[in-house]
């Protein structure tokens, strides 16, 4: 058979580019969120509402009392790499905010209706934009697209509406809302409990009463009591560990031996990101192993502070995976501390049944 004759090589258009970048990012309503709360928490907000409609492919909005915006910035806000957190490639192993690219924010206004509304103190009033592939939008065709001045309160309103609305390969691939209300419910939750100080709520566009729900104040036993119930939150115990060698710190709430489910739930945040780690988790649940029933497994709540300069976050757009120096001995240090509180409940448990 003859070669076929080679075809020519040609650009993508710049737009659909941006989709296929923005689709890397956020796939699904889930993404979308934790970008928008990490957002939120990095502008120094303490309280945070979302409302949800159609599991987040309808309407995804985040409310918080934050920084603001300067009017003068919201021109190239949803610009690609456009960001107020990072300036040189240096400034990677530094990073103390949990944004650092400038992306967020653009990928969604590729796939998605985006609006904001935000005041800043010094500003005398709100002001809203409307957002499409990176630009200002008009809200309706013929008017002005420059943002419109509105009262509003300090802080940041998020609108993402019709997530997917023009990738409808992507769009069909969700099976139901309730699914994707799920994994936004878990999202929201473990920032919930994590994020200390800050105003959590979430619920369903025109319920009456949400779905999380916990107050500025709770410390961290009580956001997980409330999220995880009294059943959970009865039986923990604190953990802590930290090793200046390999350059970490560990804070959290594990569940002890009395305590037993079917699934592990590990609730793991890395210098504040949630992230996701199978290796951490496999090493965990042997720890337990001993210790639970067979097929039992533990509630997890770990924040690991680990030295900026040992943490690559520059691995995947999704941020979700997180890599650090010395993995291995780090998670060895955190199960020998679980290991030992474990057995130290153990102890004091005979001993209360014999005396
Ligand atoms: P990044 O977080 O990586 O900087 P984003 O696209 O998520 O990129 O956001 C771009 C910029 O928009 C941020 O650097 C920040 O200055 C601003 N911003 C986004 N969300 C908020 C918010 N809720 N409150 C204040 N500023 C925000
Ligand atoms: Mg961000």
């Amino acid at each position: 058979l003859p070669l076929p004759a080679p075809r020519r090589i040609k650009a993508l258009a710049q737009d659909v580019v941006n989709k296929i970048a923005a689709g890397e990012i956020i796939v699904a309503p889930e993404n979308a969120l934790k970008e928008l709360i990490e957002n939120a928490v990095d502008a120094g907000s303490t309280s945070l509402e979302v409302v949800i409609k159609e599991g987040g492919l309808k309407l995804l909005q985040i409310t918080d009392n934050g920084h603001g915006i300067d009017k003068e910035d919201l021109a190239i806000l949803c610009e690609r790499f456009t960001t107020s957190k990072l300036k040189a490639f240096e400034d990677l192993s530094s990073i103390g905010t949990y944004g650092f690219r400038g992306e967020a924010l653009a990928s969604i206004s590729h796939i998605a209706h985006l609006s904001v509304t935000t005041r800043t103190k010094e500003s005398s009033c709100a002001w809203r934009a409307q957002y499409s592939d990176g630009k200002f939008v008009s809200p309706k065709p013929g008017q002005n697209a420059e943002p419109k001045p509105i009262a509003g309160r300090g802080g940041t309103q998020i609108t993402v509406e019709d997530l997917f609305y023009n990738v409808p390969s992507r769009r069909r691939a969700f099976r139901s809302a309730s699914e994707e209300y799920a994994k936004i419910l878990d999202m929201v939750a473990r920032y919930a409990v994590h994020c200390a100080g800050v105003s959590f709520s979430c619920k369903k566009h025109g319920a009456s009463t949400a779905d999380i729900s916990v107050p500025t104040a709770a410390g961290t036993l009580d956001r997980i009591r409330q999220i995880h119930k009294a059943t959970v939150a009865n039986e923990l115990v604190t953990l802590n560990a930290e090793n200046e060698r390999w350059g970490f710190k560990c804070e959290g709430w594990i569940s002890n031996a009395n305590y037993s489910a079917k699934r592990t739930t590990l609730l793991l945040f890395i210098n504040h990101r949630s992230v996701e780690s199978s290796v951490i988790k496999k090493a965990i649940e042997q720890t337990y192993a001993t210790f639970l029933p067979k097929g039992g497994r533990p509630f997890v709540y770990l924040s690991l502070d680990i030295e900026p300069a040992r943490v690559d976050v520059n691995v995947h757009p999704t941020k979700r995976e997180v890599h650090f120096l010395n993995e291995d001995e780090i998670i060895a240090i955190i199960c020998d501390e679980i290991r030992n509180s474990l057995s130290k409940v153990d102890t004091s448990r005979s001993f209360m049944t014999q005396s």
